[in-house]
């Protein structure tokens, strides 16, 4: 009961904020999008992702991550023993830009702090940047994520202090198996960044009992 009061007090301040923002008509992108896509995940979540926009099927669907990178994302979380219901996830644009195209300058400074403030609010210990834009923001250096990549930085962010962890965004990986190898690396570094212990490797299948033999009945 406690706990849900806890969770209930964590979260309206989130849900609230997450109501403001769904009427926001900061940048031109106002006009284009089916609907805010704030974010989505625990609201004391403990890690934190944070993409570059919404997408086709995140802004019909109002959830960030639910396309094949969203897809890709979830394996990559199951691999390491977490639920996307665990950590929360939001991008560094709320709305998706036309044609899926590159956020602009103008659109990152009207909606950066959305995101300052929902970090501050959620108050995560790892937050996991995806890809070039999120890494540069949050980091607030120009390194881009080819240099950066897997080499925790620390930071403040909403106040507080911050492991920052760059890593691909999982959509450069989703047809470079080179580039999902790194990914997985880089991915098998965050249960020691939360500082909990990576989960046991799955049990291996017992191999299957050989089949028992079927009796060779002599036709002669
Ligand atoms: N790519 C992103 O960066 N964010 C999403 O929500 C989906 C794809």
């Amino acid at each position: 009961m406690a706990e849900a009061v806890a969770a209930a007090e964590v979260e309206l301040p989130l849900v609230a904020f997450a109501d403001a923002v769904a009427g926001c008509t900061r940048c031109a992108l106002a006009k284009s999008r089916t609907q805010v896509v704030f974010g989505a995940g625990a609201p004391d979540a403990d890690l934190m992702f944070v993409g570059e926009a919404p997408g086709f099927h995140e802004d019909k669907q109002g959830v960030p991550f639910v396309g094949a990178a969203g897809q890709l994302l979830g394996k990559l979380l199951a691999e390491i023993g977490l639920s996307r219901e665990e950590v929360y996830i939001a991008n560094v644009l709320k709305c998706r830009p036309p044609g899926n195209r590159d956020p602009q300058p103008e659109e990152i400074a009207a909606c950066e702090s959305h995101l300052f403030r929902q970090i501050e609010l959620i108050g995560p210990r790892v937050v996991a940047t995806l890809g070039n834009f999120a890494t540069k923001l949050l980091s607030g250096r120009p390194d881009g994520i080819t240099k950066v990549h897997g080499a925790p930085q620390e930071v403040v962010l909403g106040g507080s202090r911050v492991t920052l962890f760059p890593i691909f965004h999982p959509a450069a990986a989703l047809y470079t198996p080179r580039m999902l190898a790194v990914l997985e690396e880089d991915f098998a570094r965050i249960p020691d960044l939360l500082g909990v212990a990576a989960l046991p490797p799955e049990p291996e299948e017992p191999a299957p009992a050989p089949a028992e033999q079927p009796i060779q009945l002599g036709l002669f």
